[in-house]
Order: C-alpha cells, then structure tokens, then sequence
C-alpha cells in the first residue's frame, strides 16, 4: 500500500548524522570484529551503572538467555502479567518452563502486586516484570514478596529506558535487566537487545550462551548448547551513535508526552495511565491512552477514523494468557481472566510517538480526538 504523503507513523524513529557517520565508519573499516559492541557495552554500563552489561540481538534473545542463565527446573513456574508483550511467553515456553498470569492496575496498567502471592506455588522460582509504557510498579511489595519466597525478578525495561526508580535508572531492580533497541524503541539499533546484571556469575554464562558456547582450548568443542544472539558491529555502531546524544533523544520523548497530556488530560472519556510517585524522570515510550465507556465511539472506530486521516496507532497488547495458539495447547490457560487486562485490549492503544513528530501534529491528532469526544453518546 502507498503511504499517503501526509502520513504520521507510529512510532518511526529517525536516525542522524551521528549515526548514519559511525555506521558508514564501521563499514569502511577493513574487519567487522566486535569492537563497536564492546565500546557500546562498556558504554551502558556506565550509563545504567551497572557491572556487566552484555549486548544481543533483540530484546527477546535477552529475555530468553535472561530466563536460561538460571537453570530452573523444568516446568518451574515464573509469573508475569497479562498485559505483556508476547515475548515474554515465548521466553519462559521456550525455556520449558510455565508461565503463570497475573492482573494489571487499570490506572497504571502495572502489575497488580497483591495478586502476585496468591499465584504462588512451590514450582514459582521468579517474576518476570515489565515496566511497561515507562511506568513503575509497585517494586517495594514486588520486592518484599520476591524475598520472602525465595525468587529471581528478571526486569524487562524493554519500555523504559532512561526511567529512573528511587533515584535509580530501570535494570537495577532485579536480579537480571532486560533492554531492547528495536527500531520504535527510545533507544534504538534497529534491532537489538541487551541483559544487564551486577552478578559475575550470570554475566559469565550469559556471555558464554549467547556465543555458542565455544570451547577455551578447542573452540569447537563447545562447553554448553549455545545460542547465536550477537550483535552485529553495525548494530552496535547505530547504537553508540544514540548514546552520544541520548538527553536530546529523552528530552524529545518527554516533550511528545507532555504535549499529549496537556491536550488530552481534560478530556471526556480519555484516560491517560497514571504515574505514581515511585517514577522519576519518566518517560513515556509511546503515548498510550484508553477509553472509558463514556466516550462516544469505541476504540477500534476512532483508531478508524484517525487511519482515514493518515494517523497510524497501534492497538494495545493482546494478553499473553489470551493468545489463542496457547490455550490450545496448554489447558491451565483457561485458568486466568485477567479482567483489566482484558479491559486495556480493547480500549486502549498507543498515538503517534517517533522522535520526528512536531507538536503541530500532535495537536492536530488531539484535535480530531477531542472533536469526536464533544459529541454525545
Ligand atoms: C519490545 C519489547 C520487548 C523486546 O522486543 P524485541 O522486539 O525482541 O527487541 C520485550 N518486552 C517488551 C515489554 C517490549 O515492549
């Protein structure tokens, strides 16, 4: 399909010169070995004042080494929420162990921590948590249950990177952190992904997995059944280029999300995710609202109507404990209802949020939405 000429991406990030120079440098140069991914590692560690950083391939690779390097028993069970990214059932199936749901708060669209314990069984060995859109759960309860029986928190900063927590920047939390770069990401290689970790012992057999293993005397005699989840030096060399200009990069996100809020936080109807006070310098990955009953049309006829115009949006998650292909096969799926997660499916979705939107266009996009919201139901 031809895209209109006034057409408002998603969420197209857009590269600049520093990037498109350390690529084409990368290029020039007479070996790909991995020194960009190194630098770039070293780099993040800095940034997220972690130890070991270690760069891969995408955001899902990270999330399943991130569940490997623990070696859980088979068909232990790890708990995470409903409204997630499919990735993170991909990640614990994939690792033969069973994923177990748990409902959001509608208003922050986070983990409900009061439900987490009653999930609990001696099969749970962790919590596999998103800070989703940016926001923060509620990590103080998560933290206290995740002590009192004994589990891992492998965190999936995926939609958070630069937010901070208690004065601390996301991928601290846990015992693991997990980061993607893909293309409509804060931060951005086009693909790409990252575990972070203060662990020496996490980090050795992360790194070790996600190389293939390879032998230290005899580099085909492979030590473990690895994976290939590197990243290219090309990867690596788009990556560094957005470091160097990372305040600019967050400052423009949080520009995006306070020009939405401000045009659409009085709104009939429109609910914007609340932000509790635990988040600090946040940053909305993409602006994401939900309707409530009483706006006059419903989501998927509005998202309609912005389509029409040129407006591209993508719909919310579908709940990982509704997606069709695993209730068949796993009976237990059944189980779960997740009734905010099912409520945010259907209702919510994310406006158009790359680096590259003017706040003409957010205005613009804001007034077809509040035009519709003053007619009655
Ligand atoms: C984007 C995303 C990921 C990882 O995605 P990749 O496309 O594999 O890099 C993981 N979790 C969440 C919540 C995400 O939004």
């Amino acid at each position: 399909m031809a895209l209109k000429k006034k057409f408002i991406s998603y969420g197209k990030n857009v590269y600049g010169k520093e990037e498109i120079n350390a690529v084409i440098k990368t290029l020039k140069r007479t070996t790909q070995m991995s020194s960009n991914v190194n630098l770039f590692e070293r780099k993040l560690c800095k940034f997220f004042s972690k130890k070991y950083s270690l760069m891969v391939n995408s955001g899902t690779s990270a999330l399943i080494l991130a569940i490997k390097i623990f070696d859980f028993p088979k068909n232990s069970e790890i708990i995470t929420p409903g409204l997630n990214f499919g990735t993170a059932v991909s990640s614990i199936i994939l690792n033969d162990l069973q994923p177990v749901f748990v409902d959001i708060e509608r208003d922050t669209l986070q983990i409900n921590p009061d439900i987490i314990e009653k999930r609990i069984s001696k099969k749970t060995r962790a919590l596999l948590i998103p800070n989703l859109i940016g926001n923060i759960p509620d990590w103080i309860k998560i933290k206290k249950i995740a002590k009192k029986y004994k589990l891992k928190i492998i965190e999936d900063c995926a939609e958070s990177h630069g937010v901070e927590y208690k004065g601390k920047k996301v991928g601290s939390i846990g015992d693991v952190g997990v980061f993607s770069f893909f293309s409509n990401k804060t931060i951005t290689c086009g693909e790409g992904g990252m575990i972070v970790t203060n662990s020496f012992k996490l980090a050795k057999k992360a790194r070790l997995l996600k190389n293939l293993a390879y032998g230290i005397k005899n580099r085909f005699m492979h030590s473990d059944i690895g994976f290939n989840y590197r990243m290219s030096n090309i990867s690596a060399a788009l990556g560094l280029g957005q470091l160097k200009n990372i305040s600019s990069k967050l400052k423009e996100k949080k520009r995006i999300y306070s020009r939405y809020k401000k045009n659409l936080k009085n709104i009939k109807g429109i609910k914007i995710p609340k932000i509790k006070d635990r988040t600090s310098n946040f940053i909305m990955w993409l602006f994401n609202i939900y309707l409530e009953k009483n706006f006059p049309i419903s989501r998927n006829e509005l998202v309609k109507i912005l389509e029409k115009k040129g407006i591209e949006t993508r719909n919310a998650f579908v709940p990982i404990n509704k997606q069709k292909v695993l209730i068949k096969k796993y009976k237990t799926y059944k189980r779960y209802n997740c009734i905010n997660s099912n409520y945010i499916m259907n209702n919510g979705f994310y406006l158009p949020s790359g680096n590259n939107i003017t706040n003409q266009q957010i205005d613009k996009i804001c007034k077809i939405i509040s035009t519709i919201a003053l007619k009655s139901k």
